[in-house]
C-alpha cells in the first residue's frame, strides 16, 4: 500500500536481525508482497527508539519502509503480532527458529510467493494457538519436500502400484507392499494412514489431522530421513531439536 512518495507499508515477519553499524540492525524480513526482503533499520539498538518493540525477531510486523532493490529503510513500525504464546514454550520456540531459520538461508529475495508467505504465518498462528509443535514441525518438513520437488509417493506401491501397502521407503521415496518391502520394517496401519494424512492436508488444514504422540514422533522420524537423504537441507536449530523429535 502506497503511503507518501516512496514508501510503502510492508507487512511480514521478521525472520533474523544482524546488527550493523553502531546501533542499527538489518532486519530480514519474509513479506506477502515483496517476498523476502533486507531493511535496514536505523537506531532500533537505542534504549530511546521508537522502533525497537516492533522490530524484534520472531514477530509479525507492520513496517513503512523506503523499498528497494537490495536493501529497504526503515521509516518506521508497529508490531501487529508478538506470537506470546511461542515465546512461552521452548519446543514451540525452537519449531518457530526451525522455520525461520528456513526461509533465511533457503528461499530467494526478492521473490514474492503467496504460499511461501501463508505457510510461513500459519506455521507460526499453528504454534501460538496451541497446536503441537511436533505437529507444525512435522507439516512444515512435509511443504520444504513439496516446494523442492522430492515429497513422498503415497497413492499406493511406488514400485508397482498395489493399493495395499505396508511400509515406507525412504531410498524408494513412498509407500511399498508386501511385494516389495525386502528387508523393511513393516508399519502399522496408523502410521501408514498418517503418512498420507500428511501428505494430503497442509498446515492449512491443520485442524483436520489428529495423530497419537508415538505416531507423531515415528512419523518425524521418517520425514527427518527424506529431508536428509533427498534435499541435502541441513538447519543448525535442528540440533536443538535432536533431544526431542
Ligand atoms: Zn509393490
Amino acid at each position: 500500500m502506497k503511503t507518501t512518495i516512496n514508501e510503502e507499508d510492508v507487512l511480514g515477519v521478521i525472520l533474523k536481525l544482524t546488527p550493523y553499524k553502531e546501533s542499527d540492525v538489518i532486519a530480514h524480513v519474509m513479506s506477502k508482497e515483496y517476498g523476502k526482503i533486507g531493511i535496514h533499520a536505523r537506531g532500533v539498538r537505542k534504549v530511546t527508539s521508537k522502533n525497537a518493540r516492533a522490530m524484534q525477531p520472531l514477530m509479525l510486523s507492520n513496517m513503512t519502509c523506503r523499498i528497494k532493490k537490495g536493501l529497504s529503510s526503515l521509516v518506521r513500525a508497529q508490531p501487529e503480532n508478538y506470537y506470546r504464546h511461542i515465546q512461552e514454550n521452548l519446543t514451540c520456540e525452537i519449531v518457530a527458529q526451525y522455520i525461520c531459520e528456513y526461509y533465511f538461508r533457503y528461499i530467494e529475495e526478492n521473490k514474492p510467493n503467496l504460499d511461501d508467505y501463508e505457510t510461513l504465518t500459519m506455521s507460526l498462528e499453528a504454534l501460538n494457538n496451541g497446536y503441537h509443535p511436533m505437529l507444525v514441525y512435522l507439516l512444515f518438513n512435509v511443504y520444504i519436500l513439496k516446494i523442492n520437488g522430492v515429497e513422498a509417493h503415497v497413492d499406493d506401491c511406488v514400485k508397482c502400484g498395489k493399493p495395499q501397502v505396508v511400509s515406507i521407503s525412504i531410498v524408494e521415496g513412498g509407500f511399498v507392499c508386501e511385494d516389495h518391502i525386502g528387508s523393511l520394517q513393516r508399519y502399522s496401519l496408523d502410521i501408514l494412514k498418517g503418512f498420507q494424512f500428511i501428505h494430503m492436508y497442509d498446515i492449512k488444514h491443520i485442524d483436520r489431522i489428529q495423530l497419537e504422540e508415538a505416531t507423531l514422533h515415528e512419523l518425524n522420524h521418517i520425514i527427518d530421513l527424506f529431508i536428509h537423504d533427498y534435499t541435502g537441507i541441513h538447519l543448525k536449530t535442528k540440533t536443538f531439536l535432536q533431544g526431542i523429535v
